[in-house]
């Protein structure tokens, strides 16, 4: 049994070693094992808590990816933490990561661990009242703001609540892209009939990131139908973008006026203090002390990214559980050093290597001739700011890239030069990259 769930762990992990960084391998999943298979869960320990964070925000699909590969989507992955920080015993708790209900609610995404501050307050406050009183108190209830400011939090907040508090309701989560991919699958297969049933079948529809569907119509179109039919009905819903409606929907008035009806709050960047008490609660949460200037000085260097912020924060503590140094000041500017760019040159090499963070693949992917559509569209992104930041010539570039002809070159800059214009969500993974090759 045991053997059993080894061996399907170190599965998949053969399959995730190939696509991401070496270094990121080793560092996240080197000492992590599968340790139980009972009822297609399979149990995987970690160090501890820090490396369940980490592989949850950053490796969540492309371990989705793997098990609907190899295990043709039927295992789901529990993990757990081998060791707690601090005196307390070891955490017992398991983390279903891949749940396959649809809803992909995660427990940690709750009001409790919420930090509320003047940035943010009237979205918390509206987004509490919504889950208190689901269908009565704002509907739809739109929350917008910048990228790792806390929408998906607050969303899926209002689901754990909901879900908690009236079990009878049917709540469901959904990122908008994938009711696109869904939507274009019904079509082909003629089953637009049991698309709508689904959807209208929702008590509590959390449709996340709906800037997606800007310049899709047809999907504009259908999302209208299915949230009037569920207005009408009194079910709740809760929409988040990373705009106001208003310049989203310009192709689709109707929604914009429909949207507007209930209520439109905003998240702004939170001011160093929400920051600083944002570390305090992640590091109260996995029970570790964490000194006050340590805080501080995480706190005054990343200042418009909440996730970026705990990103900081969870690398410094996997760090220090890893090599047994203390937390210091000392400790924390490596490792943003490491995470805010390089400071230093400009290289191919360092936008390769900012371009794997974002997409996840490797430098031998990104220079081989595999064309999946992710790793084309990742490779193209290469290639793109190469071009911007370094100038070379398109020769050179293809050169670079294992040979390729001069025309894929530029076949790839003006695809990315459209792409960032008519896609928004490619746009932020691009604005992201640039701004670590920034620093
Ligand atoms: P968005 O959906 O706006 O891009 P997320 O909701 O994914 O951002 O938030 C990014 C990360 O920051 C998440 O891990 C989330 O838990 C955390 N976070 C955001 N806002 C807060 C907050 N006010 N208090 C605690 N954690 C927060
Ligand atoms: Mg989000």
């Amino acid at each position: 049994m045991t053997e059993q769930a080894k061996l399907t762990w170190e599965n998949i992990l053969n399959y995730v070693r190939e696509r991401i960084n070496p270094q990121s391998f080793v560092t996240w999943f080197g000492s992590s094992q599968g340790v139980e298979l009972k009822d297609d869960v399979l149990l995987v320990e970690f160090p501890n808590g820090f490396f369940i964070d980490w592989i949850e925000e950053h490796y969540h699909n492309i371990l989705e990816e793997a098990v609907g590969e190899l295990n043709s989507g039927k295992l789901r992955l529990a993990f757990k933490a081998l060791r707690q920080q601090g005196d307390r015993p070891m955490r017992k708790k398991k983390r279903l990561i891949l749940s396959h209900d649809g809803t992909k609610l995660q427990e940690r995404y709750s009001f409790e661990n919420f930090v509320v501050g003047k940035n943010n307050e009237f979205a918390h406050a509206a987004a509490l009242a919504v889950a208190e009183a689901p269908g009565e108190a704002y509907n739809p209830l739109f929350l917008y703001g910048g990228v790792g400011l806390g929408k998906t939090h607050l969303m899926q907040s209002i689901g754990n609540f909901i879900h908690r508090q009236y079990k009878h309701l049917n709540v469901y989560y959904t990122p908008a892209e994938n009711i696109m991919t869904e939507l274009i699958e019904a079509i082909q297969k003629n089953q637009q009939m049991a698309f709508k049933r689904k959807y209208r079948t929702k008590d509590i529809l959390l449709i996340d990131d709906i800037q997606f569907l800007y310049g899709k119509e047809r999907l504009q179109e259908e999302i209208f139908h299915t949230f009037n039919y569920l207005y009408g009905q009194g079910k709740q819903v809760v929409i988040t973008s990373d705009r106001p409606p208003r310049e989203i929907l310009t192709l689709e008035e109707r929604l914009t006026s429909r949207f507007q009806g209930g209520l439109v709050v905003d998240l702004q960047p939170p001011d160093l203090e929400t920051r600083i008490a944002i570390l305090q609660k992640k590091a109260e949460s996995e029970n570790i002390k964490l000194p006050a200037n340590v805080a501080y000085y995480i706190a005054s260097k990343v200042k418009s990214n909440i996730r970026e912020l705990e990103g900081c924060l969870i690398r410094l503590l996997a760090l220090s559980s890893l090599s047994g140094q203390e937390v210091t000041e000392q400790l924390a500017e490596e490792v943003l050093k490491d995470l805010l760019g390089s400071g230093g040159k400009i290289t191919k090499e360092m936008i390769m290597k900012n371009v794997i963070e974002e997409f996840g693949f490797s430098e031998a992917e990104l220079k081989s001739r595999k064309r999946t559509q992710k790793l084309a569209l990742a490779r193209q992104t290469s290639m793109y700011l190469i071009r911007t930041f370094l100038n070379l010539s398109l020769v050179e570039i293809g050169d670079f890239f294992g040979g390729k002809d001069h025309t894929t070159v530029i076949h790839a800059i003006e695809k990315i030069e459209k792409l960032k214009h008519t896609d928004f969500s490619y746009k932020q993974n691009l604005e992201r990259i640039i701004n670590r090759i920034n620093g």
